[in-house]
């Protein structure tokens, strides 16, 4: 159950005339900013992580108040990641601590600051997972990624595991009425960092593709390799299961459990290789796997997370072929446009992908992220906040 946070409409100051959502008070957008003590006094459900090791708590906190260059968003889907999993083992820093997790993010807008002058509450929206200063050489420059003092939701500073969370305008998105909430939110993290991969990566149309890693970027990547073009795309993974679904997107499945997923793509290919690989695991061996199925002038996108050294034979791997390799770092807040519109056009289908819900509570949340923490899986499950 959801509890209804805010008293009735009319028993609220009045800002503005514009909509409400659900009983939320109808802050008037730019017209009359909410007075921040007016929203601070109002409680809401989060769940956060409050020491590394255990499990997440719920608690009663105060709904935050947007500053002037923010909205405030009533949250009705948040996903739920395998980061999520790594932040509650404490393999990734979250700072500070408590700290309300959730990185994936789709909502309504229930305010907006006072400067704040391209949304409207009651507008459907999703969220970039970084809040940048907008300001700075790389977020001039189109690379908010690099920003010097970005933070990420959920990891440094609060994030969607709640019922309410403030962001800067700029790294809100409006969601198209044919996306649903639960999939607006998982757009958000592992379907934009795919998208961004591929890109990197530089694909054309008619080359071919291998994905290594079946997983949630994985399932997003196949989708988004055949919408860019790929002619033959290659699923490398040891689950049936997973190469099963990449085989409904349309990708060759090749077992690494039952072969060596390298000799039988270059099998495959003629011994030609492929002109782009992914690598979504964040192994060396995979990483190694990724650059040695490429073909000449073949470019390898390294996006899964390893701090182990990688090993390649330079003259025979890289300066020969004229092979790349290329780091690939979240993604770009201008790369959700086009990510929602493949997504609202029926062009990548989430819905075999976010296949199951829960209720924002801890216990369901735990449950999640330890069954993250021994399978992975490429299907994903988002929080229901509030229910539309
Ligand atoms: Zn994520
Ligand atoms: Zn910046």
């Amino acid at each position: 159950m959801i509890r209804t946070i805010f008293p009735p409409e009319a028993s609220l100051p009045a800002f503005g005339g514009a909509v409400g959502d659900q009983g939320l008070p109808a802050f008037g957008g730019a017209v009359d900013p909410p007075h921040p003590r007016s929203v601070a006094s109002l409680q809401m459900k989060a769940v956060r992580l409050v020491a590394t090791g255990r499990p997440l708590e719920l608690h009663d906190i105060p709904v935050p108040a947007p500053g002037p260059d923010d909205v405030l968003i009533r949250v009705k889907a948040a996903g739920i990641c395998h980061s999520d999993a790594h932040y509650r083992a404490g393999t990734g820093s979250v700072t500070p601590l408590p700290m309300t997790l959730g990185h994936e993010v789709a909502g309504v807008i229930g305010a907006c600051g006072a400067a704040v002058k391209n949304f409207l509450p009651g507008e459907r929206v999703c969220v970039h997972y970084l809040a940048t200063c907008g300001c700075c050489h790389w977020c001039g420059d189109g690379h908010e990624q690099f920003c010097a003092t970005g933070q990420m939701i959920g990891k440094d500073r609060p994030g969607g595991f709640a019922e309410f969370i403030v962001m800067p305008a700029r790294s809100v998105f409006r969601l198209p009425e044919a996306i649903p909430f639960a999939h607006g939110a998982v757009l958000m993290c592992s379907s934009a960092t795919a998208l961004h991969a591929l890109r990197k990566a530089r694909l054309h149309a008619g080359e071919t593709v291998a994905v290594f890693g079946i997983g949630g970027l994985g399932a997003s990547a196949v989708q988004l390799a055949r919408i860019l073009g790929a002619s033959t795309i290659y699923a490398v993974d040891l689950h049936p299961e997973k190469l099963a679904l990449a085989a409904r997107f349309g990708a060759v499945p090749v077992s690494a459990r039952t072969t060596d997923p390298v000799a039988e793509i270059l099998r495959l290919t003629e011994g030609r290789g492929v002109n782009v690989a992914l690598e979504l695991i964040g192994l060396p061996l995979t990483m190694q796997q990724s650059v040695r199925v490429l073909g000449r002038m073949g470019r390898a996108a390294l996006a899964g997370l390893s701090k182990q050294p990688l090993s390649l034979n330079p003259y025979s791997e890289i300066l020969c072929p004229e092979t790349e390799v290329i780091g690939v770092s979240d993604h770009l807040a201008s790369e959700l446009p086009l990510l929602l519109n493949y997504a609202a056009t029926g062009q990548l289908d989430l819905a075999p992908i976010v296949t199951r819900t829960v209720p924002l509570e801890a216990a369901a949340i735990n449950g999640v992220l330890d069954d993250l923490e021994k399978f992975g899986g490429a299907t994903r499950t988002v929080i229901n906040v509030c229910p539309p």
